[in-house]
C-alpha cells in the first residue's frame, strides 16, 4: 500500500503552519501534540476572572515581515499593540525598560538631555575592552558594572542559573540600550500586533482544513512513521533520539497565577523584577488590548519564576547558550544524525534547538513546506482520502 500520509509533531506554530501548507498542497496531514491543547507555547484562554491569559506566558507578536503578517491575517483579526515593560528598582520606581535616558536620568539623578550626555554619562561607568569573551565582559564595556549589576546580574542568575562571566556575548548583545526616551520594547519593527480573540483561535482557523485531522493529548512514539510518507517534527530533537548523546539542556518557567483586587495601571502590562527574588516578571492581563474579555471583580497577574527543565515536567523554553558553545555543539551531533533520515524533517524552537519568535518560526515554516510541498506535488486531498 502506497505511504501518502504526511505526519506533524507539535501543533505550535512550526507544526500548524506546516500542516496548512501541505494541506492546502493537497496533502492528508495528521497532527498529533502529546498536549491536551493546540497552539503551542501560544496557546491562550479565558480564565475565571474574565481574562484571557497566556498559558505559557505573555506572547507579543511583533516583526518586519509583511508576508508573515498577511498570512496569519487569513486566519484571524489582529489588533495594533506597542508593548512597553517597565522595570521594578530597589527604591519601589518602577522605570522605563530596556533602560533608556530616562531610566539613567532617574536613576542616578543625573540631567541627559541628549544622546552625546548618555554616551558621556555611560563612558564613566564603561569597562572598555575590545573583545568581550563572554556576556559579563561585554556588558560592563557597555554600561558599566553599576548598571550590569542592577539590571542584568540578578535577572540573568533567577533566569539562566548562570552568571553572566559564564554566559555567550551574544546572549545578551541582543538586549537593547537606548540613547533616547523611546519606551516601546519593540520600536523597530512595523508590525506590533495582538490576535483579536487571542492565539488559540488563531491555531483553531489554521488546523481547520478538510486536509487536516488533529489528535491532542498523543505523543509522538517511534514506529508511528512508519505509516507517513514524510515526518515534520518539532519535538525536542534529543528526546527523539533517546538523549543517547547527552541532553540538551533548557530553562522553563513556573507559571503563578493568582487573582488579585488590586488593578495595576498604565500603560506596561509586564513588570520586570530586578531583584533577587525568584521571580523575573509579573504580567497584569487586564493591560493588554481585548484581554480583559468579562470585567469582574478580580484581576489575574502570573508571576514568572524560572526554574530548570527537568524541574518543570521537561518543559522545555530556552535553549541554554554557554560561552563555550557546548550545547549547541551537541545539538550539531543530532542534527547531523537526523539528517541521514530523509523522511524525518526537525521544525521549530526544539526541533532546531534555537529560541526563535513566533515570526521566525512562521517564517521558516512556510519557506520548508512550500519547498517540499513543490517538490514533491499532490492531487487534491480529497483523491488521497479515498486511497
Ligand atoms: C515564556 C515564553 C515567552 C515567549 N514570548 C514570545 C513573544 O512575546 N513573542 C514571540 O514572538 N515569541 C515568543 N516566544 C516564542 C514562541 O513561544 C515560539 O516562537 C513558538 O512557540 C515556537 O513554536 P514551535 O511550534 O516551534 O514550538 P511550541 O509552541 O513549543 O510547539 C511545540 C509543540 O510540540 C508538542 N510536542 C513536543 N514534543 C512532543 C512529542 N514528543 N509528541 C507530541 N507533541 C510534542 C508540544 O506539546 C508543543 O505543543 C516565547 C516563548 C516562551 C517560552
Amino acid at each position: 500500500m502506497a505511504v501518502q500520509r504526511i505526519l506533524v509533531v507539535g501543533a505550535g506554530f512550526a507544526g500548524a503552519v506546516h500542516a496548512r501548507v501541505l494541506a492546502e498542497a493537497g496533502w492528508a496531514v495528521d497532527v498529533v501534540d502529546q498536549r491536551p491543547h493546540i497552539a503551542g507555547n501560544c496557546f491562550d484562554h479565558v480564565d475565571g476572572n474574565g481574562m484571557r491569559v497566556h498559558a505559557y506566558g505573555p506572547h507579543l507578536f511583533h516583526t518586519n515581515n509583511a508576508r508573515v503578517v498577511d498570512w496569519v491575517s487569513r486566519f484571524g483579526a489582529w489588533v495594533p499593540y506597542e508593548h512597553r515593560v517597565k522595570a521594578l528598582v530597589p527604591d519601589g520606581r518602577e522605570l522605563p525598560l530596556p533602560v533608556n535616558r530616562d531610566t539613567l536620568a532617574a536613576l542616578f539623578g543625573v540631567s541627559l538631555p541628549d544622546e552625546a550626555a548618555m554616551r558621556g554619562f555611560l563612558a564613566t561607568q564603561a569597562l572598555p575592552c575590545a573583545a568581550p569573551g563572554n556576556a559579563a565582559e561585554h556588558l560592563n564595556s557597555v554600561v558599566g558594572p553599576t548598571i550590569t549589576d542592577l539590571f542584568f546580574r540578578p535577572y540573568t542568575r533567577k533566569m539562566w542559573a548562570l552568571e553572566l562571566e559564564e554566559m555567550h556575548a551574544s546572549v545578551v548583545q541582543r538586549l537593547p540600550i537606548r540613547f533616547d526616551t523611546e519606551d516601546r520594547y519593540f520600536p523597530d519593527d512595523r508590525y506590533q500586533l495582538l490576535p483579536r480573540d487571542g492565539y488559540a483561535a488563531i491555531f483553531a482557523a489554521m488546523l481547520d482544513h478538510p486536509g487536516i485531522t488533529v489528535s491532542l493529548s498523543t505523543p509522538f512514539r517511534h514506529g508511528m512513521e512508519r505509516s507517513y510518507a514524510q515526518v515534520f517534527n518539532s519535538m525536542a530533537i534529543d528526546e527523539f533520539h533517546g538523549c543517547d548523546l547527552g541532553e540538551l539542556p533548557y530553562r522553563s518557567i513556573r507559571f503563578h497565577h493568582r487573582a488579585s483586587a488590586e488593578w495595576r495601571q498604565g500603560d506596561s502590562p509586564v513588570l520586570n523584577r530586578t531583584d533577587d527574588s525568584p521571580i523575573t516578571r509579573e504580567t497584569s492581563w487586564h493591560l493588554l488590548p481585548h484581554h480583559l474579555v468579562a470585567r469582574g471583580t478580580h484581576c489575574t497577574i502570573t508571576a514568572e519564576e524560572p526554574c530548570d527543565w527537568r524541574a518543570n515536567n521537561h518543559e522545555r523554553y530556552y535553549p541554554v547558550k554557554t560561552a563555550d558553545g557546548r550545547h549547541e555543539a551537541l545539538y550539531e551531533r543530532y542534527r547531523a544524525r537526523a539528517e541521514r533520515n530523509p523522511r524525518m524533517h526537525f521544525i521549530g524552537r526544539c526541533g532546531t534547538y534555537r529560541y526563535l519568535d513566533m515570526h521566525q518560526v512562521i517564517n521558516q515554516s512556510l519557506i520548508s513546506a512550500e519547498k517540499w510541498a513543490q517538490a514533491y506535488p499532490r492531487s487534491p486531498v480529497i483523491a488521497v482520502a479515498a486511497e
